[in-house]
């Protein structure tokens, strides 16, 4: 079994100063797979006086050379592909497709962001244009210096990514830290730092959990950004420890996303999205779309047509090709699901399918695929994340209705529109409350596109030129021309 009681800092793997470890599990086998260090106050202090060394280096090698360094991470991850996504698959739960296209998109994101370190490069000291004779004005944009990044377990190597790249692009230094739940995978950015020859501190890695790492990393007045992607519980204080000291901080919170079927939408095509929102990654995805809008006359047709998929839905080893869902990756989110199936009971919400239905596999910690129709408004599980496979469904009788709907949800991160017209699906659209939304498709993230929310899911954005701006301070030089 693999102990992990080290953390990489100033591309050194030293001894953590706790004592404490923490099981590393295989949410099927459940088995324990390897061991890691819950963390101390003290790595984190170590962490970040190494990126504070590194980072007037790393800002002033320029985003040229910071470009290559990014494109150089993506092709180590690449030539990773294989051990990665079983590594993934195995940590997390999820199919091992699925463990690709969550590589997939990794690479893509540390590639756009090479991109985007030049772009920075290039554009450094721009004349701004402005109204006043005999004045020169210059633009410049500044690293904000050694951010604190803190990522969730659902997405191993993708929410690192959405961080790590634009944070290095932008000239700051970085101290990581991976989720205790899924801390394997993302050791691979140690030996890829070691492997591309990355500056000694600009990248420094910490395993740990929120007691350990992540509220002292939080707290560190050595810090001078904060991105965390997570729940809203610890999302709030992140915020509260970035008060002290007017530092900077990203949010990427929880969802309850709408998906809504129009009445001229095709069900048989509907309902592949429908699934495809719900059910990847066993749920456990920030924007799933777990609301499900439809127009009254098609309703019945639809739901007939999702029983039938839910049913065809293959539970089992996340490492058989054959598997579309693997088992919820902890038990602790097993049981935080359960809990919301007995609640469904007791408020005696109506079942296409609910979690009796089909027999789970005999190991792994799985919950059937459930979809409940007309579920009312004020229902915990129409309006809470639950971040499993549960649907939930309400029919209405108009277009406006079914907006009305999906606007009313104090989180916005994402939304779906399904309509047999491209152009109705794009109004619709422009009339919800959320930062992606996707017309007939489902779960397509851009990196060029940003990534965020409304409302209580979260601050700020990831992905795109928004993603670097977020570890930029602008700055400009003004005086007589
Ligand atoms: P979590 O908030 O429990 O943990 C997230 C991270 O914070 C982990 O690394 C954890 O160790 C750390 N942490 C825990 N307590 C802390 C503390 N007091 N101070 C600092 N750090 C602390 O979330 P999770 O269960 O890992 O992830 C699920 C949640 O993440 C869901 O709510 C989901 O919606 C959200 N999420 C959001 C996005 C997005 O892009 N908006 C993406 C993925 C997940």
């Amino acid at each position: 079994m693999q102990k992990i009681d080290q953390q990489f800092i100033n591309n050194h793997w030293v001894a953590s100063q706790s004592q404490r470890r923490l099981a590393v599990m295989d949410p099927f086998r459940e088995t324990v797979i390897a061991e890691v260090t819950a963390g101390d106050p003290a790595d984190v202090g170590a962490a970040v006086t190494a990126a504070r060394q590194a980072q007037p280096a790393w800002e002033a090698l320029g985003g040229n050379a910071r470009g290559d360094y990014l494109d150089a991470f993506a092709e180590a991850l690449s030539a990773r592909r294989e051990t990665l996504t079983r590594l993934s698959s195995t940590n997390n739960g999820k199919a091992l497709m699925e463990a690709g296209i969550d590589l997939d998109d990794a690479i893509a994101c540390y590639r756009y962001y090479a991109g985007q370190a030049r772009a920075l490069e290039a554009r450094q000291g721009r004349l701004v244009e402005h109204a006043m004779d005999g004045v020169e004005a210059r633009c410049y944009e500044d690293p904000a210096g050694v951010v604190g990044l803190i990522a969730p377990w659902n997405f191993p190597l993708v929410t690192s990514a959405w961080k790590l790249a634009p944070a290095l692009a932008a000239g700051c230094t970085a101290v990581f830290k991976s989720s205790e739940v899924t801390p394997l995978p993302e050791l691979a950015l140690a030996d890829i730092a070691l492997e591309i020859g990355l500056p000694a501190g600009v990248l420094n890695l910490l395993n740990g959990d929120g007691d350990g790492i992540g509220a002292p990393l939080s707290q560190h007045p050595g810090i001078d950004k904060l991105s965390f992607t997570g729940s809203n519980v610890v999302g709030e204080k992140i915020m509260q420890a970035a008060a002290r000291g007017v530092r900077g901080v990203s949010l990427e919170l929880g969802g309850k996303s709408p998906i809504l079927v129009l009445d001229d939408a095709d069900v048989e095509q509907a309902a592949d999205w429908v699934m495809a929102g719900i059910f990847f990654n066993s749920g456990q995805i920030c924007s799933a779309t777990s609301r499900l809008i439809v127009h009254e006359a098609i309703s019945e047709p639809l739901y007939a047509a999702l029983g039938e998929r839910i049913d065809a839905l293959t539970l089992g080893d996340p490492l058989d090709e054959g598997t579309d869902m693997g088992p919820m990756t902890s038990e602790r989110q097993r049981d935080a699901v359960l809990s919301y199936l007995a609640q469904a009971e007791r408020e005696g919400l109506e079942a296409v399918r609910d979690a009796r239905h089909r027999t789970l596999p005999d190991q792994g910690f799985f919950v059937a695929p459930a979809l409940y129709r007309d579920v009312p408004t004020d229902s915990r599980l129409w309006r809470e994340e639950i971040f499993g496979p549960v649907l939930c469904a309400r029919s209405v009788a108009s277009e406006k209705e079914a907006i009305a709907l999906a606007n009313d949800s104090a989180f916005g991160l994402a939304a779906t529109v399904i309509s047999g017209d491209a152009e109705r699906a794009k109004r619709v659209g422009r009339a919800l409350r959320a930062g992606s939304i996707w017309f007939n498709t489902e779960q397509l993230v851009l990196p060029e596109t940003g990534w965020g929310g409304f409302g209580i899911s979260g601050i700020g954005r990831e992905l795109g030129p928004w993603g670097l701006a977020g570890y930029l301070e602008v700055k400009h030089i003004v005086g007589p021309a």
